[in-house]
């Protein structure tokens, strides 16, 4: 079959586009999904650069969506009524999505409505399901507030991208939160405030933590969701208001600064320092070691949660699967995508997620 295939880790350029690959030999209890559709996701720049380790070679994809096309003896009519092999469309989270053929645990796939595409479906799960959950379970909003006088204030960070685009729209359009969104500039801005953003910070451009204390009449706010990391983390402290959670949740990090090594770091970071609107996202990556002490003077929560100890079981799966798609088909949330590259293009697609030029989601066609 053809896939993508790591042999080592590094720059999009170790993206190699194989069709010798072997077809994957099914264990107990899994399918066989054709590909249609993989989503592209900041994780798999990760697992692509070995900031998260993963034995080589790897086939990288965290999710897909196609139809069953065989299942493991264990997988019976009895066993999952509504898995039909040949006829069955299906999404699901797992592993080595960015090939024609992935082997899935049956209990990872979600048969998908009628009414909603493959690829709608195959662009809404990893990302969706973070944002929904997220929501949901880290900042606890599991109602909505129809007076805005006493919604709670919440910052997202780059809300014009793939999980942003999902928080803003699941926060202003059904939780009716107070939504301040951070965009990389004006265009991304104008994404921002069309997922229902009221209020757009540039922040390739402006002081976020001034301009959001500005917003707020000086209160802060309550919920933070940042999927920056580093670059953001400080600023996140500051803007939080007493009580207020921050909710970390990612490290977005250009692969330059995985690659440079550290002499070439040192002369970036002292150019960068020398510049006066230095680009601070460029410098982002994993939050490092917190000062617990630092959380007390505002009794703040922080968290860094991660989507799959939310679907931790099956009831948690189905029941967030369900919200998400039917959110998705009552149009209550779209799914704003930005491209859709061909599975051998899957080192653009790396370099311009990395390259911060996307908006919303990326998918490859298979
Ligand atoms: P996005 O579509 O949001 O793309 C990343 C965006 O981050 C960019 O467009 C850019 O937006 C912003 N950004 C800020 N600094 C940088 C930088 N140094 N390098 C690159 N981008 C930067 O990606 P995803 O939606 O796929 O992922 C967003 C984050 O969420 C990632 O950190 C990812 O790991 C995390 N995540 C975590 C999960 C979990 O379980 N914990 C699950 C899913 C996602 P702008 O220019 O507007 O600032």
């Amino acid at each position: 079959m053809s896939g993508i295939q790591i042999s080592q880790t590094g720059g999009p350029e170790v993206l190699h586009w194989k069709t010798d690959l072997p077809v994957p030999e099914l264990k107990e209890g899994e399918v066989l999904v054709r590909n249609d559709f993989a989503g592209v996701n900041f994780i798999d720049v990760y697992f692509r650069t070995g900031l998260y380790p993963s034995p080589l070679p790897l086939i990288p994809g965290k999710e897909g969506a196609g139809t069953i096309v065989t299942a493991h003896p264990s997988v019976t009519s009895t066993t999952h009524p509504d898995l039909q092999p040949g006829r069955t469309r299906v999404a699901y989270l797992g592993d080595a999505s960015y090939a024609s053929y992935t082997a899935v645990p049956a209990a990872s796939v979600v048969p998908i409505p009628d009414g909603l595409s493959t690829e709608i479906a195959a662009a809404s799960l990893l990302q969706g399901l973070t944002a929904l959950t997220f929501v949901r379970e880290a900042a606890g909003f599991s109602s909505s507030f129809p007076n805005q006088d006493e919604a709670p204030w919440v910052l997202v960070h780059a809300a014009a991208g793939g999980t942003g685009s999902m928080l803003v729209q699941i926060l202003s359009r059904v939780v009716g939160a107070k939504v301040i969104g951070t965009a990389g500039g004006p265009e991304k801005g104008e994404i921002a405030r069309w997922n229902g953003a009221k209020w757009v910070v540039d922040s390739q451009r402006e002081d976020v933590v001034r301009r959001v204390m500005e917003i707020t009449g000086g209160y802060g706010v309550d919920v933070i969701f940042d999927g920056v990391g580093k670059a953001t983390f400080d600023g996140d402290l500051q803007m939080v208001a007493r009580k207020g959670t921050v909710v970390v949740f990612g490290n977005a990090v250009s692969d330059i600064l995985l690659f440079l090594n550290r002499r070439a770091l040192t002369a970036v970071a002292v150019i960068l320092s020398s510049l006066p609107d230095a680009d601070a996202g460029m410098q982002s990556g994993p939050v490092p070691p917190v000062d617990l002490l630092a959380l007390g003077a505002k009794n703040v929560k922080l968290m860094r949660p991660r989507l799959y100890g939310y679907l931790a079981t099956p009831e948690e799966n189905a029941r967030y699967t369900k919200e998400l798609f039917d959110m998705l088909a009552t149009g209550k949330v779209t799914i704003s995508m930005h491209d859709t590259y061909p599975l051998q293009d899957a080192g653009r697609a790396h370099s311009d997620l990395e390259g911060r030029k996307t908006t919303g989601k990326l998918l490859l066609k298979i």
